[in-house]
């Protein structure tokens, strides 16, 4: 896949895939079509486990400071504590939507794009979230897009039907 100027991601043509190129991913790099439906694509999304799972640890380590009060205290002691962490998911993809509204740069890396921040910021509360509440995100994200693979609901053929899903 390449990222082109309108900012879709498209698939390269025949043979021009490049291995140095970073926006060049690894799904492409495996040559696995996007409607493939193998057993050995499941594998390959299987083999992510052990490097994902490292991903929502080491993010929650990084921001231990989020969860404790003034006192010391651990905030998960409060029940609303996992909705209040949500809330904060929601205002994240809140202000990616201003900033893809206004088409604004971030105010703290101003060389990214503001809905690539706040998106980023979104994702990494979302991984210390899980982590937080010893979810395991990384099995749950590789069984759901193992399962979205095979959903009836989500094929060109069911969409077209009278009540298929539009989007
Ligand atoms: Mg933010």
């Amino acid at each position: 896949m390449q990222r082109y100027p309108d900012g879709l991601w498209r698939e390269l043509p025949e043979g021009e895939f490049q291995a140095d190129n970073p926006n060049h991913s690894l799904f492409y790099e495996m040559q696995f079509a996007a409607d493939d439906t193998s057993d050995q694509l499941n594998s390959f999304i299987e083999s992510w486990y052990e490097f994902f799972r490292q991903i929502p640890r080491t993010i929650h380590h990084l921001n231990l400071r989020w969860w404790t009060d003034s006192n010391g205290r651990d905030i998960r002691r409060n029940p609303y504590c996992f909705s209040n962490k949500l809330a904060l998911i929601h205002s994240e993809i809140s202000e990616a939507l201003e900033g893809d509204r206004k088409n604004l740069y971030d105010t703290h890396l101003p060389q990214f794009p503001m809905r690539d921040v706040e998106l980023a910021d979104a994702l990494i509360r979302i991984l210390d979230l899980a982590e937080a509440y010893n979810i395991d995100i990384a099995k749950a994200t590789i069984e759901k897009l193992k399962y979205n693979r095979r959903r009836e609901d989500h094929t060109a053929e069911h969409r077209a039907t009278a009540n298929g899903k539009k989007y």
